[in-house]
């Protein structure tokens, strides 16, 4: 091709891809969540994506993309057209792979970039109904009595249950056989079912499971007991001390975004994490929203760099991997 018509080819290309930007949403947008649907983290990115249509005047799909602890999920959105079109909601995970997995397919400080910091959900360590247990304390009597056939489910190592469950059995110093699964929706389900013994799961998915009396819970991860789960013992009182974990969502694009769309997503995330009827759901959920100044993409950068400082020492001292 002679070099004036490519550079035309070129400067179309560019004009339309303006145009698009410009124009952004024309069609719906799909929110990647890298877990099975009806878990905690679909809960989130379903109400937030609900909260962002009326901004955005389009529809808002979730789309559930399980496995590997979430990082198949995150690999898609990182891989897909920076177009404001595909991208994601993840959670803690995205902090804690890049300590865990020895081949990730994704750099979460490159790859990704950052529409904002969305809450904040403490975790609460169930047991099956049936476990003849009824607190932190006899639950760890009873572990170190039956190591050998207790059972701890996940949701695959990089899972917020899979750091919850390294934190426990660390706290009580004993290791247990963990069953992993694609997310905590359907561990929760087989909790309920009895077929696993503990896990540890969000406020967001666990919060009407316990109210329903469908599973026991014995801790709460957080240093302050929540209104909406008022009866249940912080890990301090439980007689855990530093069994505390907070988990946080953020929602990314995939990196080269234009700014024109990715503006868009910013403010319609800002403008859904003021709405009253979201707020209330998360509270109900026993999740907090962030701050206003924290759901920014610097907020969000800044958060994700310093958990990933953070847990960094603590997975390499537990001596987890994954391949
Ligand atoms: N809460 C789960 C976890 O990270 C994931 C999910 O199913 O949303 O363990």
């Amino acid at each position: 091709m002679q070099p004036s018509k490519l550079i035309g080819g070129i400067a179309i290309a560019l004009f339309a891809t303006a145009a698009a930007a410009q124009q952004y949403p024309t069609k719906p947008v799909t929110i990647v969540v890298p877990f099975a649907a009806g878990g905690p983290t679909d809960t989130v990115a379903r109400s937030v994506g609900q909260a962002m249509e009326k901004t955005l005047g389009t529809n808002v799909i979730v789309e559930n993309k399980p496995g590997a602890g979430g990082t198949i999920g995150v690999a898609d959105v990182a891989r897909a057209p920076a177009d404001g079109y595909r991208i994601l909601i993840h959670h803690i995970g995205m902090a804690t792979a890049p300590a865990l997995y020895r081949k990730l397919p994704f750099d979460p400080l490159k790859d990704l970039d950052y529409v904002g910091l969305i809450n904040d959900v403490p975790m609460t360590l169930l047991v099956r109904t049936t476990l003849p247990v009824n607190n932190a304390k006899e639950l760890t009597a009873y572990v170190k009595q039956n190591k050998d056939k207790t059972t701890l489910a996940n949701a695959g190592i990089g899972a917020a249950s899979h750091l919850c469950g390294l934190l426990f059995q660390q706290a009580i110093e004993t290791d247990l056989t963990t069953v992993p699964y694609k997310g905590t929706a359907p561990a929760i389900t087989d909790l309920i079912g009895g077929q696993v013994d503990i896990l540890c799961d969000q406020t967001t998915n666990t919060t009407e499971q316990i109210k329903a009396g469908k599973v026991k819970a014995l801790v709460l991860t957080a240093p302050k007991r929540l209104e909406s789960l008022k009866d249940l013992p912080t890990a301090a009182e439980a007689g855990l001390p530093g069994f505390e974990l907070s988990i946080w969502h953020g929602m990314y694009a995939p990196k080269n975004t234009p700014k024109p769309v990715l503006d868009k997503l910013v403010a319609a995330l800002q403008v859904a994490l003021k709405d009253p009827a979201l707020n209330k759901r998360f509270a109900d959920l026993g999740a907090t929203t962030v701050t206003a100044d924290r759901q920014t993409p610097e907020g969000l950068g800044k958060h994700l760099k310093a958990e990933i400082d953070k847990w960094a020492p603590i997975i390499k001292k537990a001596g987890v991997y994954a391949d």
